[in-house]
């Protein structure tokens, strides 16, 4: 039985959040672009046989000739023009798989830090149960918060996590959640909400703290200071 497993790698946001004209995944990371850092996980794990890469519509052949040819990206079979919004975005690329795919990891491109270690362990957890999400535990008390801007209760912080990607699920079924979301008039921001809400069990998997999502102008100067650590780290190993 074909055991293929497909990444498919959503990166069609337009970064408004970032407040620059440049989309934030073309942006650079010790001079190379914030999506080149993430693809080259995925390019060099033996655990991923194809990628499928999401980008903004009209950038696919600026993202070929800027981004896969001069880095030598060689896993990544469709560069998929994105929609208007994540889910529509991981849904195109997700129809572009392989007909032969059994699995696929969804991993958001501007999270340049994830660790093979990481990317490993979320892999092996979904061949378990109906899919794997790397998340974190919250360190903050979280508040419930009316309009007003009063609290309305405290849940408890012990039982919750933040998601994370990657994230893991047969395809079969993230195909069924997909397309059930949207028969609903679903829109969700997390692929694992589209699984759980038709009751697959998903489990967590202990995410890192430094698997950031580079979202604003501080997520960036927040990733240089990580880059210069983990430089400072493998100088000194
Ligand atoms: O919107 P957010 O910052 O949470 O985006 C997470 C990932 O989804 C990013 O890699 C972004 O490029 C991607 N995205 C997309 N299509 C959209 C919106 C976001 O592929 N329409």
């Amino acid at each position: 039985m074909s055991s293929r497993v497909a990444a498919v790698i959503p990166a069609a946001g337009f970064g408004r959040r970032m407040g620059r004209s440049t989309p934030k995944q073309f942006l650079l990371l010790n001079g190379i672009p914030v999506l080149v850092h993430t693809l080259k996980v995925f390019e060099s794990s033996p655990l991923i046989h194809e990628i499928c890469l999401v980008v903004p519509r009209g950038m696919e052949g600026r993202c070929r000739t800027e981004l896969l040819e001069p880095f030598g990206l060689t896993k990544v079979i469709r560069i998929v023009p994105g929609g208007e919004t994540r889910q529509e975005s991981v849904y195109q690329g997700l129809l572009k798989t392989s007909p032969d795919v059994v699995r696929v990891v969804v991993h958001d491109g501007v999270r340049p830090f994830l660790s093979a270690e990481l990317l490993g362990r979320v892999i092996e957890a979904g061949k378990e149960k109906a899919g794997a999400v790397a998340a974190v535990p919250l360190k903050d008390t979280p508040k419930y918060v009316g309009d007003d801007g009063f609290i309305l209760s405290t849940p408890d912080r012990a039982r919750l996590h933040l998601a994370q990607t990657p994230q893991v699920f047969p395809k079969k079924i993230l195909m069924e959640a997909y397309q059930k979301a949207y028969a609903d008039g679903i829109d969700s921001t997390d692929d694992s909400a589209l699984v759980e809400r038709l009751g697959y069990p998903v489990r967590i998997v202990k995410g890192a703290w430094d698997n950031i999502k580079i979202t604003t102008a501080e997520d960036l100067q927040l990733a240089e200071k990580i880059l210069e650590l983990r430089h400072h780290e493998s100088g000194r190993g």
